[in-house]
C-alpha cells in the first residue's frame, strides 16, 4: 500500500497524526494509497515556515518569479502523459479528459509568465505640485489554496500559478480523494527553480482547513468545492480578517431554442452533460428546449446518442466517453437521485441506474440517464447531481427558459443554442450567470479572462485566474511623494540594471 506523503520546505514528508485516508481507483474500487490527514500543529508548522520563505521570495523581482513559470510550463509539457494518467488513475476521468485537465491548468501558468506586466501596479506624475502618486502592488504574504477532487491538475495550478508568481507562499490543500497531482506539481515547481517552502503541500480532512481558516498568519484564502463548503469557508475565513474567494457548485442549463442547429445543439449536450462522468462544475444538467416540436425533436436525437455511449476504465484510452465516479458514496446518492426523480413523476427515458461493467463489477461506474418533463419541484432538479444524469425541463417560450435559468439559485454557467443573433445577444446580456455560451455548451473562458459564477456559485470578490487573480493575491500600496529638487549628476551604463 502506497503511503503519501505532505510536501514541506521542498521534500516529501511522512504524515505525523496516525490518520489516513483511502485514496481509491475508481474504476476497480480497489484502495490504491492511503493519504496522511494532517494535525493542526503539522499545518501552523507549514505555515511558520511558508512565511520565513515567503520574504526572500516576495522580494525576488516578479521577472524571475515568472521565469519559475516559464520552466514549470515546460516541465508540465514534458510530463503531460504522466500528469494526466496521475490525474485519471486517482479521479477516473479519461486519459484524454485527464490530458484537458493538465492542460487547462497550464494555460494558467502561461498567463503567469507574463505576470509582471499585471503587477505593474498605476503611477500619476505631478498629482499635485512636485507630488508623484504610484500605487505598488504587494503580495499578501502566506495564502491557502483548498482545492476540490474533479480537477486534480487544474484547479491546484489555477490557484498556485498566481499566488506564487504574485510573491506569495501557498499552503495548498487538495482534495484528499486525489492528492497525488498536487504532490508531483510541487515536485515539478521545486525542479523549475522554486525555493523551498514557498509551496506547502499539506493534506488533510475538515480539521487542516479549519486550522487554514484560524491561522493569523494566513491572509487569504481561495477555495473551490460544493457551495455549502464554500459558504462556511467564505464565512469563517471573512469572520477572521482573511481575504477569500470561494467557489461552489453548480446547475448549468442550456436553452435550446426552435431555430438552433438540432443535430449540433444534442451533440453539445451529451458531450457536456455526460463528459467526465458529470462531475464538472461547468457540466451542462439541464436541457431547456423551448416549444414542443423543439422538444420532442431534441429527445429523438438524444436517446441514441445518449444509449451509444461508452463507459469504463481509463486504461482504455480513447474508446471510452466516460469513467466512474468518484466514491461508492457518490454512485449511492446519484442513483438515489436518479430513484427520486421516477417517484416525482419525471419520465425516465434512459436509465443508467443497473449498469455494471465486466471485470470491473466493483468499480464507481454508473450509466447515463435522461429524464424528460422535469419541473423544477423536482429534487433532481434542485440538486446539483454531479453525475452522468441529463434532465430536460420544457418551456414554452424563450422568456420563459430565460426566467427559470435567472430563478435558479446556482448562476455558474450557461449556453443558449440558435441561429438568431438578436435573441443570443439579448440572453448574453440578460441572464445573471458568470459565464455563457453562445452555441458553446462548456464556456470556461480563456485563462487570460477570469473564471467565476453569480449567486450561490461564487462567495467574495474577483474571479479565478486572469487579471482578477493578480488583484486577488495582491494587496494595494499607494504612496504620495514629494520632492523638492530632483536632478542628479552621473551616468549608467549597466543594460541589465534590473536583471
Ligand atoms: P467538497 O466541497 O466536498 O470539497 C472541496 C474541498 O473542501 C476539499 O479539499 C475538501 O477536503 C474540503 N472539505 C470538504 N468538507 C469540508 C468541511 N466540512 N469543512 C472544511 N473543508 C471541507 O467538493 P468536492 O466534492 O471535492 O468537489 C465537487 C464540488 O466542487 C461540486 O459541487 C462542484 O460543482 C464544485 N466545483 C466548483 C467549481 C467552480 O469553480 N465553481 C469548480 C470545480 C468544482
Amino acid at each position: 500500500m502506497t503511503e503519501l506523503t505532505h510536501w514541506i520546505d521542498g521534500a516529501h514528508v511522512k504524515g505525523t497524526s496516525g490518520r489516513f485516508t483511502d485514496v481509491f481507483n475508481p474504476a476497480t474500487g480497489e484502495v490504491q494509497a492511503r493519504v496522511p490527514l494532517a494535525t493542526v500543529e503539522e499545518l501552523n508548522d507549514a505555515v511558520a515556515r511558508a512565511a520565513e520563505a515567503q520574504k526572500a521570495w516576495g522580494a525576488t523581482n516578479p521577472q524571475r518569479r515568472a521565469r519559475v513559470m516559464m520552466k514549470f510550463g515546460a516541465l508540465i509539457n514534458e510530463h503531460m502523459d504522466e500528469l494526466a494518467e496521475l490525474v485519471s488513475r486517482e479521479h477516473g476521468k479519461t486519459l484524454p479528459d485527464g490530458r484537458g485537465d493538465v492542460q487547462r491548468g497550464l494555460e494558467v501558468v502561461e498567463v503567469c509568465m507574463g505576470g509582471p506586466a499585471l503587477l505593474k501596479g498605476e503611477f500619476m506624475d505631478n498629482g499635485g505640485p512636485g507630488i508623484d502618486l504610484y500605487a505598488m502592488r504587494q503580495p499578501l504574504g502566506v495564502v491557502a489554496g483548498i482545492t476540490p477532487f474533479n480537477f486534480p491538475a487544474m484547479i491546484p495550478l489555477w490557484k498556485m500559478a498566481p499566488a506564487l508568481t504574485c510573491g506569495n507562499a501557498m499552503i495548498l490543500k487538495p482534495s484528499e480523494r486525489c492528492p497525488s497531482t498536487s504532490l508531483r506539481l510541487a515536485e515539478l515547481l521545486k525542479e523549475a527553480g522554486l525555493p523551498d517552502g514557498v509551496l506547502q503541500v499539506v493534506n488533510g480532512d475538515k480539521d487542516v482547513v479549519d486550522a487554514i481558516l484560524d491561522n493569523e498568519t494566513v491572509q487569504g484564502v481561495g477555495f473551490v468545492g460544493s457551495t455549502p463548503i464554500a459558504q462556511y469557508i467564505y464565512s469563517r475565513a471573512a469572520a477572521n480578517g482573511k481575504r477569500a474567494q470561494c467557489f461552489g457548485g453548480a446547475k448549468n442549463h442550456m436553452i435550446i431554442m426552435p431555430d438552433a442547429d438540432l443535430d449540433k445543439a444534442a451533440d453539445a449536450l451529451v458531450g457536456a452533460g455526460f463528459g467526465a462522468a458529470g462531475e464538472r462544475c461547468m457540466a451542462i444538467s439541464v436541457a431547456v428546449p423551448v416549444g414542443k416540436e423543439t422538444a420532442d425533436a431534441l429527445v429523438e436525437r438524444l436517446i441514441p446518442r445518449i444509449e451509444k455511449l461508452k463507459v469504463g476504465p481509463y486504461t482504455a484510452g480513447d474508446d471510452v466517453d466516460y469513467g466512474p465516479v468518484i466514491t461508492s458514496a457518490a454512485k449511492e446518492r446519484i442513483n438515489g437521485l436518479v430513484n427520486s426523480g421516477v417517484e416525482q413523476g419525471a419520465d425516465l427515458l434512459v436509465d443508467g441506474r443497473d449498469f455494471s461493467l465486466q471485470g470491473y463489477e466493483e468499480g464507481f461506474f454508473v450509466g447515463p440517464s435522461f429524464f424528460d418533463n422535469v419541473t423544477p419541484d423536482m429534487d433532481i432538479y434542485k440538486e446539483e447531481i454531479f453525475g452522468p444524469v441529463l434532465s430536460q425541463v420544457r418551456t414554452e417560450s424563450y422568456e420563459e427558459a430565460l426566467k427559470l435559468t435567472m430563478d435558479n439559485e446556482y448562476g455558474n454557467g450557461t449556453a443558449i443554442f440558435t441561429a438568431d443573433g438578436d435573441t443570443a445577444r439579448d440572453f448574453a446580456h440578460r441572464v445573471n450567470v458568470g459565464m455563457v455560451g453562445i452555441n458553446f455548451p462548456i464556456p470556461v473562458p480563456l485563462s487570460y479572462f477570469t473564471f467565476g459564477g453569480w449567486k450561490k456559485s461564487a462567495f467574495g470578490d474577483l474571479n479565478q485566474y486572469g487579471p482578477d487573480a493578480f488583484r486577488f493575491y495582491t494587496k494595494t500600496k499607494t504612496v504620495t511623494a514629494r520632492w523638492f529638487s530632483g536632478i542628479k549628476d552621473g551616468s549608467q551604463f549597466n543594460f541589465k540594471a534590473m536583471d
